[in-house]
């Protein structure tokens, strides 16, 4: 208790002299590292101080369990004596009790009678003594064993009160330890304090030093700026003069301006007058030009010949079928791309167009060849495109093509906006589009609200001689969608029309007319160009036995048509006074566009195998009569021959062997009369 006790007072001078150390270092360098250091080991002792209160807390603990100890052993100390000294007393009463029995038989041996008597009391006494005795003995043993108890007792009493004394110990040695450290900590931080003292003196004089450098090079600047200063005041003095007269000039400076603007206006005023004259003088070799080249095309035309024929020979495809049947029998010239060889029933027959397109051309090849026929539309021409040929030889993919690769009818509209646009600015143009189509010689709208109603050509009631279609839809088209859309809403109204449209389109004519309407925004001149893209019916001749009812009609229909067309171009080529236009509904609505100055071109289209030679021969004679019809003035209709509608009205195709109007000049066809095969043979000494 006394160590505890001088513990304790030790402890408390240690607790004093922390709260002084804690109170020290509060103020001199915030932030610096020593700081943070000080921290740290202000930490650390408080966490001593932790660690020391709770010895504190265990050494008062087990100072009370030692009072408690040393009391219990006093109690049992005390009891223990006072079971010494009752047994010592019970042995004293007993040892008396048996000298007293001892003295008593001794006494009753002497007196004999009553002896036994006595002996016998005194052996029953004795035995109930020996019993008090065994008694008193067994009571001995048990507080024996009592005595020996608490002596254990007090041998672990005295070692606990031993351990706890190590355990003091230790604590001693610990809070001697800490201690030491708090010092070391303290020493440690006076001289981080003496240290960071000298640096900041270090600092202070440092800055000193260079503030009072500094200021010497400003007080040098000073005087600097002072002489500058009185350098400065003679510019100053010139820099107002100047100003003051510039500012006398700048008074003066509007008229200066006035003046010369009015001289400037005079000579832009001349500039533009001779800019005038010499647009005139433009527009008038302009106009010269443009006259000059439409006598040049119309020349151009009258030397190629305003009917043209070309045609295209369509790829073998997967419909033709296998076998002999489907081998090709079309041959092209190396050399020579308006030669087309065909071999019929084992004999070569060869015809001369103005082009011949193999299968490999493209729709675009096929378009340029027609595209300058196309754009001469924008110039007030009237064109004719017809797609002729058997069912199946691609007269329809040939106009109309495929959304993916588009025929003459898309791209000729697409090439139009685009010139049109060209001359957007000079000329103003619109273009209108109409959709028709003839079958059994009547005529129907196919962008119309009523797509069954016939309609009728009539003559223009102005007097003109021009035809017109009274109802005929026509829609006014901007872009490519515009024209899209057109043909989808045409192509609906033939869809709902006719359950077997390929079957009904093979056996009827449909036509796009696309008008071109310009305006000549500096003259005022006014041109009308009309497009005509015609799919026509299928070419075949239909045998007479296989053709009944409505079948029959049909062919009657398209025979008559087709013949028409002939006659209508070939009246044409030779300029006799009467065209038969109004022998078919096709020739009567294309009047317009087929007369005058206005261009037609056939694209014959050809299958190449050989189950379609027959036909095939028969396009290409078609073709090659279309073509040789003379332009020139000196041939009379007599030379040419005879076109008649009954050439589309041969029944028997089987028994009519068809004669080769061959490019080696082997005897004509249907002669009546000898044909010339073409123009270029026309022109040999021979013709
Ligand atoms: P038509 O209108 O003369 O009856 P189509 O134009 O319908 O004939 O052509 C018949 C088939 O041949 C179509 O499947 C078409 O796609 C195909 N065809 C025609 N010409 C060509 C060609 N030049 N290239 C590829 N396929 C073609
Ligand atoms: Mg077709």
């Amino acid at each position: 208790m006394v160590e505890n006790e001088r513990l304790r007072q030790e402890m408390r001078r240690c607790e004093a002299e922390l709260q002084e150390l804690r109170a020290k270092p509060a103020g001199p360098c915030p932030g610096c590292e020593h700081s943070q250091e000080s921290a740290q080991l202000r930490d650390k002792l408080s966490q001593l101080q932790l660690e020391m209160a709770e010895s504190k807390g265990m050494l008062s603990e087990l100072n009370l369990e030692v009072q408690q100890k040393t009391d219990r052993l006093a109690e049992v100390e005390l009891r223990l004596k006072d079971c010494l000294a009752e047994k010592a007393q019970e042995e004293e009463r007993l040892s008396r009790r048996l000298r007293d029995s001892h003295e008593t038989i001794a006494s009753l041996r002497a007196q004999s009678p009553p002896v036994k008597y006595v002996i016998k009391t005194v052996e029953v006494e004795s035995s109930k003594t020996k019993q008090a005795l065994s008694e008193s003995q067994a009571r001995n043993q048990h507080l024996q064993e009592q005595v020996a108890m608490q002596r254990q007792v007090l041998k672990e009493m005295e070692q606990q009160l031993q351990s706890s004394h190590q355990l003091t110990a230790r604590l001693r040695a610990q809070i001697a330890m800490y201690e030491s450290e708090l010092e070391r900590a303290h020493g440690q931080m006076l001289e981080e304090m003496q240290s960071l003292e000298e640096d900041k003196n270090r600092a202070i004089e440092e800055a000193f030093a260079r503030a009072q450098v500094e200021m010497k090079a400003v007080h040098e600047n000073l005087a600097g700026v002072r002489t500058n200063l009185l350098t400065l005041q003679p510019a100053l003095r010139t820099l107002t003069n100047d100003y003051n007269g510039l500012k006398r000039q700048v008074r003066g400076f509007p008229l200066l301006l006035q003046e010369a603007l009015r001289s400037v206006k005079a000579e832009i005023g001349q500039a533009i007058e001779e800019v005038n004259s010499n647009n005139q003088e433009l527009l008038r070799k302009y106009r010269r030009e443009l006259q000059l080249r439409k006598k040049c095309h119309n020349e151009l035309v009258r030397l190629k010949g305003n009917i043209r024929v070309i045609a295209r020979v369509r790829p073998v495809t997967k419909e033709d079928g296998e076998g002999p049947e489907a081998t090709n029998a079309v041959t092209f010239d190396a050399d020579d791309d308006s030669i087309i060889h065909l071999l019929h029933k084992g004999k070569p027959v060869s015809f001369e167009l103005d082009k011949v397109f193999s299968p490999q051309a493209s729709q675009q090849d096929v378009f340029q060849e027609v595209q300058a026929l196309i754009t001469s539309c924008i110039d007030g021409f009237n064109v004719c495109i017809f797609a002729y040929g058997q069912t199946g030889a691609g007269k329809t993919y040939t106009m109309e093509g495929t959304p993916e690769n588009p025929g003459i009818n898309q791209r000729a509209l697409q090439l139009l906006f685009s010139e049109v646009q060209e001359k957007a600015s000079d000329w103003e143009y619109t273009i209108t589009v109409s959709a028709a189509e003839i079958y059994n010689e009547v005529l129907r709208d196919l962008l119309g609200k009523e797509p069954q109603e016939k309609l009728e050509i009539r003559l223009c009631p102005d007097g003109s001689g021009q035809l017109y279609v009274p109802g005929l839809t026509e829609f006014q088209v901007q872009s490519v969608d515009d024209i899209n859309k057109v043909f989808e809403f045409g192509h609906t109204n033939r869809t709902t029309e006719f359950t077997n449209l390929n079957e009904h389109s093979s056996r009827s004519h449909a036509l796009l007319i696309v008008t071109v309407r310009g305006m000549d925004c500096s003259t005022g001149l006014r041109t009308t160009g009309k497009l005509n893209l015609v799919d026509l019916a299928g070419s075949e001749r239909v045998g007479k036995s296989g053709a009944e009812g409505s079948r029959l009609r049909e062919a009657q229909h398209i025979n008559k048509s087709l013949s028409a067309l002939g006659d209508v171009i070939a009246a044409l080529r030779s300029r006799q006074g009467h065209v038969p236009f109004r022998n078919s509904k096709l020739t009567y609505l294309l009047q317009d566009s087929l007369s005058g100055d206005s261009k037609t071109l056939m694209v014959v289209q050809v299958s190449p195998v050989e189950k379609n030679t027959s036909e095939t021969l028969y396009s290409l004679k078609f073709a090659e009569r279309v073509r040789s019809v003379e332009l020139g003035p000196g041939l009379r209709r007599a030379e040419l021959g005879s076109w008649s509608s009954q050439e589309h009205l041969e029944w028997e195709p089987a028994c009519q062997t068809p004669q080769p109007s061959a490019r080696a000049h082997s005897a004509p066809s249907s002669g009546t009369s000898s044909r010339p095969g073409s123009i270029r043979r026309k022109l040999q000494p021979s013709a």
